[in-house]
């Protein structure tokens, strides 16, 4: 479910992608709304009318989420942070940062602006609804933006709580981090209280189950499952950060990688190396280390199986790009981030256009837990 991300449309630069989740939610919220909230609050309107609230209120609260994103995104932008775009996914919004923020005040600054922006909303709304009342508005149209009020402010108090990876949780870790210059402490501290507060949720969402409110407990117990295996996920990340961090790519490349030579045939290559090896991506190699290009598995499929004879490898090979090499003197968490952006766990390294060597996610996660263990 997670990571099959639809793009929806760029602002002010960011790209706004959707979970497959969130239409999963948008669908629950829609129907709650129709059949729960607005019934309750409002008697005497039509079926279809409670349905186009419905809609109204999921559209308004989508919208609020990019609103508070896109805040985090251009304060980020502000700090010089690479930002790789806003997803909406199951409870609400992340910001994909590309890297750690870059200072205390820069974390907290960023973290600290999603919530005054949904409170914005929330004010503004709740301005708007009173004005309505008082114009004789449509109960319907007040309903929304009451709605829309309520949620606001609910989404700043949630993200408030100081719960990392929430941005209250960001916002303590930013002044935890500020005061002992110890980022790696700092994370540890603010996840620490995540679990704590996803545990929490946890137990009152059963409580909230077993004495009867049965919808309000499964909420709570999913939102705390969040918080909890988020906050472990983000402490394991920042020890992958630390450990990984001013390593050399050099540290971890094997230097006697599989090549291919141009001159092999199509059929030589899937039958010789790639049911051999099983690896996606070959590097194209003459006189044995001048790199003339790769050749991927994706490129094969192109090519009808009764010319993989007569093809060679040379005439199909493609140009190295960026996705599939690096350099060797790069930071090891720059091979990370390709690897996680790119799916594929192993890279090619090159050295003005020679190649020296493969490094594979597989040996960075073997040198990373012996780390890990030696300095427990
Ligand atoms: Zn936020």
């Amino acid at each position: 479910m997670f990571g099959r991300r639809i793009k929806l449309f760029k602002l002010f630069g960011f790209e706004v992608r959707i979970d497959l989740s969130w239409v999963i939610i948008a669908v629950l919220i829609v129907w709650s709304l129709a059949i729960g909230l607005f019934p309750s609050r409002y008697k005497n309107l039509s079926v279809q009318t409670y349905w186009l609230m419905g809609v109204a209120g999921a559209v308004g609260l989508f919208l609020s989420i990019i609103f508070h994103e896109i805040f985090h995104s251009l304060v980020a932008r502000r700090f010089g942070i690479a930002m790789k775009g806003i997803t909406l996914f199951i409870f609400g919004g992340v910001s994909e940062m590309g890297e750690e923020p870059t200072s205390a005040k820069a974390e907290f600054l960023m973290a600290i602006v999603g919530p005054l922006s949904s409170i914005a909303i929330a004010l503004a709304c709740y301005g708007i609804h009173i004005l309505g009342v008082s114009s004789g508005w449509p109960e319907s149209v007040g309903g929304v933006v009451q709605y829309l009020a309520y949620i606001n402010g609910l989404l700043a108090v949630f993200n408030l709580l100081p719960a990392f990876p929430l941005d209250g949780g960001r916002a303590l870790r930013a002044i935890l981090w500020g005061v002992r210059k110890n980022l790696r402490w700092a994370t540890r501290v603010s996840s620490a209280v995540g679990l704590g507060f996803g545990i929490l949720l946890i137990l009152l969402g059963v409580f909230q189950f077993l004495t009867g409110n049965v919808i309000g407990g499964v909420w709570l117990f999913l939102i705390g499952m969040y918080l909890q295996s988020a906050a472990r996920a983000s402490y394991q990340q920042i020890l992958i950060r630390k450990a990984l961090e001013g390593e050399p790519v050099r540290r971890f490349m094997k230097t006697d990688p599989v090549t291919v030579s141009p001159l092999i045939s199509i059929r030589q290559l899937v039958e010789e190396y790639i049911y051999k090896y099983h690896f996606q991506m070959f590097p194209v190699v003459i006189d044995s280390d001048k790199l003339v290009g790769c050749i991927t598995a994706k490129e094969l499929k192109e090519i009808p199986r009764e010319e993989w004879g007569q093809k060679t490898v040379g005439e199909v090979a493609t140009k190295c790009s960026p996705g599939n090499t690096i350099e060797p003197q790069a930071d090891a968490m720059q091979a990370l981030s390709i690897m996680a952006r790119t799916g594929s766990g192993r890279l090619i390294v090159i050295e003005e256009n020679r190649l020296v060597g493969v490094i594979t996610l597989k040996d960075m996660l073997k040198f990373l837990s012996l780390k890990l263990e030696l300095e427990k």
